[in-house]
């Protein structure tokens, strides 16, 4: 597994000041949010169907043994061949056994999350395989030796001039001397120096969107085609995908698609939808001689029934990073792992442990515009509460925070001594800060401090000021 960043805090200063992420930070806002807003506004029962797609995951996750089993028994009915594994590990070592067997040199990828989240590429080529990302973001970021950015855009950090320079070293070894610095010709010589990957490649790898239980197909949605090149051209296909990725039926996709494009994208569908069903048939044109799936539990199990069981209903699709004011501010990198912004705020510290990712759940303001967002209707505040909450009880929280929060908890049980401890408080800070009207340094407020003033109390508390409004209401009723 790729080692998680303990250094959330300076990386996320960092990010604040770098001025072409920042730049490239701006396409999410304009971009994304406004599309999907706009696909939604265009759709009267979305929310109908956001209700319907949300009752499709949780129908599955409370049976999910059956439907897994069910998938399996029509994938080996189709001629495939069905690999569990516990651990990136497992995935891993199932995945390179496999290359090995079909004697492969070469490895195509589509787009895969959990290809990240086992660190596959790194085990491809530590292994003497070439490992080539074809999903045109991914191969930016494969150039550019850094992991994804955000779940469906991974190279969105990247300006138009870094991928300039990027291609420009990389493509000089297959003769394209010239540097290309306007988008289609940059799409343009990806195109040809990927299409000579996918005719050569022994194995293909893409991830999954959804496992069909019905048919033992797997689905992908991509917008460049890239997928069904990395699954029909080479002699092996393997797909690898999260336990949770099953749903019963084909109409469930066909549901879940719905929601899943236009809260991802904006788009009503994406681009190509394919479903994979067992490998070539006597009377298939094209596909691969062999169809393998690994699907990973990595802590997901663990997940199912406790606190965290929702989560599992994530369908991937981003809207909860777009939305959310600090991954705007920060980009993915911060996060220090694949997965980013809300949702990787809870799952990295499920997946990787709380003393790896600790900072995770606290960055984060609770607006809850994530939750108004989520097409599954997570409830990504209260999930983070809850490793907070962890956090607290396992004692990995700082000194400082556990012995503010102590206090906190002894006054708020004591109403009358909160509101006078409180109310000296607040009278003490406004007779210092009189003069200034803030503060630079604060005792046990560092964090805030350090990088912005501290406005000095003005007035009464909010406590005062209700307490002499009720009176002066119940007095003007009393009259
Ligand atoms: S948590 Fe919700 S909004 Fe975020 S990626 Fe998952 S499904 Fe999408």
């Amino acid at each position: 597994m790729k080692p998680v960043s303990a250094q959330f805090k300076k990386s996320a200063q960092v990010a604040l000041v770098d001025a072409d992420l920042q730049r490239a930070m701006g396409f999410i806002r304009g971009g994304f949010v406004k599309n999907r807003r706009a696909a939604v506004e265009r759709l009267p029962e979305f929310d109908e169907l956001r209700r319907a797609a949300r009752g499709i995951k949780e129908h599955t996750l409370q049976n999910l043994d059956f439907y897994l089993q069910a998938f399996e028994k029509q994938v080996l009915a189709s001629g495939g061949k069905v690999h569990w594994a516990s651990t990136p590990q497992q995935a891993r070592d199932i995945i390179i056994g496999i290359c090995r067997d079909a004697g492969a040199k070469r490895v195509t990828k589509g787009k895969s999350m959990v290809g990240e989240e086992i660190a596959i590429n790194e085990a491809l080529e530590g292994a003497g395989f070439e490992a080539i990302e074809t999903d045109l973001g991914e191969y930016i970021i494969q150039l550019a030796e850094e992991p994804p950015s955000h779940i469906i855009a991974p190279a969105v950090h990247k300006t138009k001039a870094q991928i300039t320079e990027l291609f420009h070293q990389a493509h000089a070894r297959y003769g394209y001397n010239e540097r290309q610095t306007e988008v289609p010709a940059l799409v343009d010589e990806a195109r040809k120096v990927l299409r000579e990957k996918f005719l050569s490649a022994d194995v293909g790898i893409t991830g999954a969107n959804f496992l069909v239980a019905e048919t033992g197909s797997t689905v992908i949605v991509t917008n460049e085609g890239n997928g069904d090149l990395t699954n029909t051209l080479p002699a092996v296909h393997i797909v690898t995908a999260g336990i949770e990725k099953v749903v019963p039926t084909r109409e469930d996709v066909s549901t879940l698609l719905r929601v899943l494009a236009r809260s991802a994208t904006g788009q009503e569908m994406s681009v190509y939808t394919t479903f994979s069903t067992g490998p070539r048939r006597s009377d298939d044109l094209d596909g691969p001689s062999e169809f393998h799936v690994v699907l990973l539990d990595n802590g997901r199990s663990q997940m199912l029934g406790n606190e965290f069981h929702e989560m599992l209903r994530c369908i991937r699709c981003g809207a909860c990073m777009n939305h959310c004011p600090v991954y705007q501010g920060i980009g993915g990198h911060a996060y220090g792992w694949v997965y980013v912004g809300p949702m990787g705020a809870v799952l990295t510290p499920l997946m990787v442990g709380l003393e790896q990712a600790g900072d995770l759940p606290n960055a984060c303001t609770l607006n809850g515009r994530c939750q108004e967002v989520c097409p599954m209707g997570i409830g990504l505040p209260g999930l983070l509460r809850h490793l907070r909450r962890r956090q607290y009880q396992n004692r990995q929280s700082s000194r400082s925070s556990r012995a503010a929060l102590a206090v906190w908890s002894y006054l708020v049980r004591r109403p009358r001594l909160y509101r006078r401890v409180m109310g000296t408080a607040v009278a003490c800070l406004a007779r210092l800060g009189r003069r200034r009207g803030r503060f630079r340094h604060m005792l046990l407020a560092g964090g805030w401090t350090s990088v912005r003033d501290l406005p000095a109390p003005q007035g009464a508390s909010f406590q005062l000021q209700w307490r002499r409004r009720r009176q002066a209401t119940e007095g003007s009723h009393d009259r």
